[in-house]
C-alpha cells in the first residue's frame, strides 16, 4: 500500500457571490472557504467539525468534485479531483437524494449500470448491495415512502457503495434520524469501511459521533481549519480556544464525562459575518483569550502536540498555553 494520502487539500478556497438588486447585481462575496490545507490517509476516517456556516458542506462538494475551488488544489490519488465514481457522498436527508418514482431495485440498477455491471448480473448484484447494507432482499421492490428514514438511508449508503468507490463523503449522514437508528447506521458504516476498505470523511456538527467514529478531526470556524488532531488528542487535550468551547458544549451524561470537559468562559457575541471577515484571528472578537497580536496578525499553524496543529498565537515563542490559562481543580 502507497503511503502518499488519497487526497490532499492544498490552499483550497471558495467564495460565493453575494446578489441583490433588481438587477442582480453582485453586491459582495462570502468566502466560505479559505486557504484549507489537509490530508486524508487511505483507510482513514477523517472528520470534519464546525456549526453551520463553517464551510464544511462547501468543503464536501469540492471534493466529490460538484463545485470548483476558486484557488489551490484538491487531488485524490495524485490527480486534480473530478467527478468520478470513486469518490461518492451520503446525504443528509436520504428522502431527499432517493428519486420516489423508482423503485429501490431501480435506483441500484441505474447505479450499477453507470459502474458498467451488465443488465444480467445487476439483480445478484442489487441482493449483495442490500445484504451489505442489513435490509432484506425484498426491499428492491419497494418505494421510498414505503420506508423508514433509517432504512431509506441504507438504501442511500447501497447505492454509493455499488460504484465501488474509494472514498465516501458522508455529509451528516445520521443527523436527520432519531438517535437509535444514528448509532445503528455507524456501526454499519464502520462495518462496510472494514470490508470494504473505504476512506471516510465524515462531516459533522456532532462532536460525540465524531468521537467514537473519527481517527482524525479538523476543526472549521469560519471556513478555516482551526485545529486539526488525531481524535485523541484533540478531545483529549483541546489545543485552540474554539475548539474547546465547542467540546464544552457537549451534553455529557457522567461525571467522569464531565471531568473530561474543558473548562473555558463561554463565548459571547454571534458569528461574524462571513461577508465582512474580522481582521488577524478570525476568532478573536469572541476569544476570551484574545490578547495584543490576535486583532491584526492572522496565526500560522503551530504544533500543539504530536499530530496536533492549531491556528493560535497562544501556541507561539513564550505565550502561556490555553492550558495554562484554563487550569483548575476539577471535581471528583
Ligand atoms: Fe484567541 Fe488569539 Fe488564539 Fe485567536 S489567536 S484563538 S484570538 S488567543
Amino acid at each position: 500500500m502507497s503511503d502518499s494520502p488519497l487526497l490532499e487539500l492544498d490552499a483550497v478556497s471558495k467564495r460565493f457571490a453575494i446578489r441583490g438588486g433588481i438587477a442582480g447585481s453582485v453586491r459582495g462575496h462570502v468566502n466560505a472557504v479559505r486557504q484549507v490545507n489537509l490530508t486524508v490517509q487511505r483507510g482513514e476516517v477523517f472528520g470534519l467539525a464546525g456549526e453551520s456556516g463553517s464551510g464544511k458542506s462547501t468543503i464536501a462538494r469540492m471534493i466529490v468534485g460538484l463545485l470548483p475551488p476558486d484557488g489551490g488544489t484538491l487531488r485524490f490519488a495524485g490527480r486534480p479531483v473530478v467527478q468520478s465514481r470513486a469518490i461518492q457522498m451520503v446525504f443528509q436527508n436520504p428522502g431527499a437524494s432517493l428519486n420516489p418514482r423508482r423503485s429501490i431495485g431501480q435506483s441500484l440498477s441505474v447505479a450499477l449500470a453507470a459502474a458498467g455491471v451488465a443488465r444480467a448480473a445487476r439483480r445478484h448484484r442489487i441482493a449483495d448491495l442490500l445484504g451489505l447494507v442489513q435490509l432484506p432482499a425484498d426491499t428492491a421492490l419497494r418505494y421510498p415512502h414505503e420506508l423508514s428514514g433509517g432504512q431509506k438511508q441504507r438504501v442511500a449508503i447501497a447505492r454509493a457503495i455499488a460504484v465501488a468507490p474509494r472514498l465516501l463523503v458522508l455529509d451528516e449522514p445520521t443527523s436527520a434520524l432519531d438517535v437509535s437508528v444514528q448509532a445503528k447506521i455507524m456501526e454499519l458504516l464502520v462495518e462496510l469501511g472494514r470490508s470494504l476498505g473505504l476512506t471516510y470523511i465524515f462531516i459533522s456538527h456532532d462532536l460525540s459521533l465524531m468521537r467514537n467514529f473519527a481517527d482524525r478531526v479538523g476543526v472549521l470556524y469560519l471556513g478555516e481549519v482551526v485545529e486539526i488532531g488525531t481524535t485523541e488528542a484533540l478531545f483529549g487535550r483541546p489545543a485552540h480556544p474554539y475548539t474547546r468551547t465547542l467540546l464544552a458544549s457537549i451534553p455529557v451524561v457522567s461525571a467522569a464525562e464531565a471531568r473530561l470537559r474543558p473548562d473555558i468562559p463561554l463565548i459571547e457575541g454571534e458569528v461574524p459575518n462571513a461577508a465582512d471577515l474580522p481582521s488577524g484571528c478570525v476568532f478573536h472578537p469572541r476569544c476570551p483569550y484574545a490578547f495584543a497580536p490576535c486583532t491584526d496578525q492572522h496565526p500560522a499553524f503551530t504544533r500543539a502536540e504530536a499530530g496536533q496543529t492549531a491556528r493560535c498565537h497562544l501556541l507561539a515563542g513564550d505565550a502561556a498555553s490555553v492550558h495554562d490559562m484554563t487550569t483548575r481543580e476539577q471535581p471528583a
